[in-house]
Parts: C-alpha cells; structure tokens; sequence
C-alpha cells in the first residue's frame, strides 16, 4: 500500500502546480498585439536577418512601432511589398481614428 502513497503525492502536486501555473499565465500573460501575426505572416518569413532584424517577427515589431520600412526587407517580392505597404497604412490609419463615445 505504502508503494502507491509517492505517485500519489506526485500526482497531486502536479496538479496543485499546474492549476497555480494556469492562473499566473492567465493574469500575468502578456497579451501580443495580433496585428504583429498579421505582418508577419505578410513578410517572406525567411528569417534572414537581411532587414536589420533578427528575423521577420522582430521586423514586424519594428513595423508596427514605425521604427522601420517595408523596404529594409531585402527579400520581399514587390507585390508582397505592396500589400503590407497598404495594410501597414490601414493599421496607422485606424489607430489615428479617435474612439467616439
Ligand atoms: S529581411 Fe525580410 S525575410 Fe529577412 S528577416 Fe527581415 S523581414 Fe524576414
């Protein structure tokens, strides 16, 4: 009987911890803009390192912080280019639109 008592007390501690785990992440989790997959999914995703950035997800950041271009993407084609330009400026726009009441 005395063999079952350690995966016992195993199992119950995982599950107080994975309860307490969930709790944190759920109050403390840091939401991400989703704007940030929208351009992301939008850049080539080679993750080249061409643009300045240690990849297309850092990029998209520095988009949408307007820290940098489009065009600092070495690898994108000119249609992709084009669209994120276009999206990009949509993002902008709707952020300068002030909330009515
Ligand atoms: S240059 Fe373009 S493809 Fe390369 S990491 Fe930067 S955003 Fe991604």
């Amino acid at each position: 009987m005395a063999i079952f008592i350690p995966p016992l007390v195993l199992g119950v501690l995982g599950l107080i911890l994975g309860i307490v785990i969930y709790f944190v992440g759920k109050y403390f989790g840091v939401q991400e803009d989703t704007r940030i997959d929208v351009i992301e999914s939008m850049l080539p995703r080679y993750n080249c390192g061409a643009c300045g950035y240690g990849g297309c997800r850092d990029m998209a950041h520095g988009l949408l912080a307007k820290e940098s271009l489009v065009g600092a993407c070495k690898p994108i084609k000119a249609d992709a280019k084009e669209a994120l330009t276009k999206a990009l400026e949509e993002m902008f726009k709707a952020e300068s639109v002030p909330v009515s009441h």
